[in-house]
């Protein structure tokens, strides 16, 4: 998926060549079915040989034709809506063309209609059936039928089973595949609207959603907001690029160091959120210290001696909080006096005097 989004024009040009695409197959296995539907019928009736000359170029050329018009025209999208407009007039054409036998010319309405309603709905199917009527019209000026069959043949009959069999099917799997493509993508955006783009990490709003959500559950809980120390320096000495693995080896170890169970977050820059269900503040004290530990062995970016140290501002779940900005804001003062006090270490914001203390680092 590209990172910025497509111009407005090239975005309607490859919709509508996805749309042609996606016709292509259903309209060549719906002309070969239908053409053998059509056929039966024709073979019975005193059909000219111009009519079988286009009978048979619709079935081996017409779909081909039409994707290739499709994809090369100015608006792609425009060009499938003329293409499915000639599949319903040729339709209405052939219905005329059987002399209405009325087994496949039901057949050829059905499918037809089918096509309209799967690509635009109620208005396409009704200008889908003035385009057959339009067809059967002319149909009736150049081939003058006869009286309609009620009853069909038996090579009718045998003609007409695979396209009211095999075509239905085609296009309720084709609609499978396709429900189930939209159902990937709309998770792929789901992910892509959750998380950082560097980090891989949740992004700021959604796990500030999450701390909001767990604020409202009953069990323990402590957050964690975690600075990098001096995170400037190494963009100022060893640019952009190193600062930015750094951020990825943080993340990465935060990944490796707290399960599934902790909800990771880049909450800002060089700053990340923990916030750890189930946990009390002692819990929490304990993984933190661990990861503190962690980072200080952890191999840094190439082009650096050693990764760099964090700040951590602790704050645990108080059902006195009106709300979850007041834990955040817990935290962050948590984090300030870490900083302030030298960073490299870990504070704890305490309730009970709604104080934060600094905790050995
Ligand atoms: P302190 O110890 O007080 O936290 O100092 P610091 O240098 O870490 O903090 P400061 O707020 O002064 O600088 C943060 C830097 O983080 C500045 C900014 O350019 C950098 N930064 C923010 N986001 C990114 C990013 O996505 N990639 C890189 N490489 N740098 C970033
Ligand atoms: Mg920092
Ligand atoms: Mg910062």
């Amino acid at each position: 998926m590209p990172d910025t989004p497509l111009d407005p024009v090239v975005e309607k040009r490859l919709r509508g060549i996805r749309l042609a695409r996606r016709i292509y197959v259903p309209r060549t296995l719906g002309l070969l079915v239908g053409g053998l539907c059509i056929g039966s019928a024709l073979h019975e009736l005193p059909t000219p040989t111009w009519a079988w000359a286009l009978w048979a170029i619709q079935i081996l050329f017409w779909s081909h034709l039409a994707y290739w018009r499709a994809r090369y025209h100015v608006s792609p999208y425009h060009a499938e809506r003329q293409n499915l407009g000639a599949d319903s007039l040729l339709g209405g054409f052939w219905m005329a063309a059987m002399h209405f036998n009325i087994l496949p010319t039901v057949v050829v309405l059905t499918m037809i209609s089918l096509d309209n309603i799967a690509v635009g709905g109620k208005s396409m199917a009704l200008r889908g059936l003035g385009l057959l009527a339009a067809g059967a019209l002319i149909g009736m000026w150049l081939i003058v039928p006869g009286v309609p069959d009620i009853v069909p043949s038996a090579s009718v009959l045998l003609g007409s089973l695979p396209m009211i069999v095999v075509y239905p099917l085609a296009v309720g799997y084709i609609t499978y595949l396709q429900a189930r493509r939209l159902n990937r993508q709309k998770n792929t955006l789901m992910e892509l609207s959750r998380s950082d783009g560097l980090t891989g990490l949740f992004n700021r709003r959604f796990w500030e959603a999450q701390v909001a959500s767990n604020l409202l559950s009953g069990s323990s809980a402590t957050i964690a907001l975690l600075d990098l120390d001096h995170f400037k320096r190494i963009n100022d000495e060893h640019g952009h690029g190193v600062g930015d693995q750094t951020l990825r080896k943080l993340a990465s170890l935060l990944r490796q160091s707290f399960g599934d169970d902790v909800l990771l977050g880049r909450y800002g820059g060089e700053e990340f959120g923990l916030l750890m269900p189930s946990t009390t503040l002692d819990q929490a004290t304990v993984a933190i210290h661990q990861f503190q530990q962690r980072l200080r062995n952890h191999a840094p970016p190439f082009s650096l001696s050693r990764m760099p140290t964090c700040s951590i501002g602790l704050a645990a779940k108080d059902p006195l909080m009106m709300n979850h900005e007041q834990w955040l804001l817990r935290a962050d003062q948590a984090l300030y006096a870490a900083k302030h006090a030298g960073r490299n270490r870990i504070c704890i914001h305490d309730a009970s005097t709604s104080q934060t203390g600094p905790h050995l680092g």
